[in-house]
Order: C-alpha cells, then sequence, then structure tokens
C-alpha cells in the first residue's frame, strides 16, 4: 500500500515565532508512531530554523518552489543543493499560484526543468497538476491533466517517477473554500494515474502517491481521502492552524484505516 503523504504548504504565512508555535503545536498533538508521512513546507526563510524543529517533530521539511539552475548569478533564486543543505525532502514544483499568479507565470518546460533538477539533487518533487475553473465547464480537465503531467514530466525514468508525489489541485478549489467533491476527486486521480501507467507502465504508476489540493479541512477530509486514487493532501490554509493540520491527519489516519 502506498504510504499516506499529508504535506502543509504555508506559503507566504508565519513569521518564525508563529512557526515555531505551530510546530509546538504539532509536537504536541501528532499520535505516536504516526503511521502516515507528514511533512510541512515553510518559506525559505523558515527553512532553516524549522529544520532544527523538526529534530523533535515527526514530520519532514519541503520547500515552495527551487530554481532549475545549479548556481550562480541568479539573484533572488534558492537551488535544490541548499535545499538539501535545510534537510528538505521534498519541493513543491508548479504550484498553480506559480502558474498562474504570480509574475508572468511558470510554464510546462520550465516546471519540468525544476523536476529535473530536483530529481538530480535527490530531492522530491511534490509536482502540481489541475485545472481552472473555465477549463473544467469547458470539458478540458482530462486534456489539461494529461499535457501538465507530460510535459512537467517530460525525459523522467520509470525508475524516477515511482517515487513521485503529483499533487492534483483544481484551480478553482485553491483558497476558495469550494473543495471538489469525493466524486470529482477520484475521478481526477483515476485519470492521473491511468496517464502515469500510460508514460512509465502500471508498477511505478501503483508507487506514485497523489495527493489532493484545494480547501481541504478536517471536516471534508475523511470523505475525499477514502477514496482509493487518493494518497493524501496538500493542504494551505488549514495547515497554518495546528488543531485544523492535526484533524485532516487524523482524517486521513481513519480513512485509510491506520
Ligand atoms: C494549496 O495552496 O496548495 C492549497 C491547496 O491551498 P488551500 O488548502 O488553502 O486551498
Amino acid at each position: 500500500m502506498r504510504r499516506p503523504f499529508v504535506a502543509g504548504n504555508w506559503k507566504m504565512n508565519l513569521l518564525l515565532g508563529q512557526a515555531r508555535e505551530l510546530m509546538a503545536g504539532l509536537r504536541e498533538g501528532l499520535p505516536a508512531p504516526l503511521p502516515i508521512e507528514v511533512a510541512v513546507c515553510p518559506s525559505f526563510v523558515n527553512l532553516m530554523p524549522m529544520n532544527k524543529e523538526v529534530a523533535s517533530v515527526p514530520v519532514v521539511l519541503g520547500a515552495q518552489n527551487m530554481a532549475a539552475a545549479e548556481r550562480g548569478a541568479y539573484t533572488g533564486e534558492t537551488s535544490a543543493e541548499m535545499l538539501n543543505d535545510a534537510n528538505c525532502k521534498y519541493v513543491i514544483l508548479g504550484h498553480s499560484e506559480r502558474r498562474h499568479t504570480i509574475g508572468k507565470g511558470e510554464d510546462d518546460a520550465e516546471i519540468n526543468a525544476k523536476v529535473l533538477a530536483a530529481l538530480a539533487a535527490e530531492i522530491t518533487p511534490i509536482l502540481c497538476v489541475g485545472e481552472t475553473l473555465e477549463q473544467r465547464d469547458a470539458g478540458e480537465t482530462e486534456a489539461v491533466l494529461t499535457g501538465q503531467l507530460a510535459g512537467g514530466l517530460a525525459n523522467v525514468t520509470a525508475e524516477q517517477a515511482a517515487g513521485l508525489v503529483i499533487a492534483y489541485e483544481p484551480v478553482w478549489a485553491i483558497g476558495t473554500g469550494r473543495v471538489a467533491t469525493p466524486e470529482q476527486a477520484q475521478s481526477a486521480h483515476q485519470h492521473i494515474r491511468g496517464e502515469l501507467t500510460s508514460l512509465y507502465g502500471t508498477e511505478a504508476a501503483e508507487a506514485i502517491r497523489i495527493q489532493y489540493g484545494g480547501s481541504v479541512k478536517p471536516d471534508n477530509a475523511e470523505a475525499l481521502m477514502v477514496n482509493p486514487d487518493v494518497d493524501g493532501a496538500l493542504v494551505g490554509g488549514a495547515s497554518l492552524v495546528a488543531a485544523d493540520f492535526l484533524g485532516i491527519i487524523t482524517a486521513t489516519i481513519q480513512a485509510k484505516g491506520l
């Protein structure tokens, strides 16, 4: 069975003291032993101090982005090597805010270059894919997911792919309070797994964890997580409040019967 995986994307939130408080809440509230994997993804400046915190909390660290380039004259950028230095196991790539709302937006080719750079540095990408509301209404959801997977994963080998994490994040559900129904989520996840099977074969596709992201809260998590192709959650807003994040973790443990 794939190990369920819940990750918190803190985005551009939490000053150092607030981040420490949140980690203290997780330290107190997480069940031991923890039967699923949990990650938090702080801002770049809080990665190093959170690396100290995770020594006493059973969570791992992820970053929210990284550069494709190895090092050099890239003002304001952060490399995979630097993320390794900060003990990051994961990096979120292709998040919808980076595709659609920040600057000129990243395309699949740029995201793919980052995916390949992360894999080369042995950092696991959490590759986000998802359709906009217009695309869903136009019946294009599956085509969009297929295109983003093929583009984002170009030149990724089956061996590398087996360790990947994909996050299905419908753009219309992110930070909006409008969550996908469990049926919509399962249908998109099934499609993603089917595409991964075409790209990499059954064995690799069955090993890949597919998270759902988009307004996951403690009261809707269990109904989403109970779906066979939903292997966890990528959580934004609710990951900033210890009780809410813990509620989602508990709901995931329950949904998977662990
Ligand atoms: C996200 O940013 O990845 C996300 C899913 O946000 P939220 O949970 O707030 O919708």
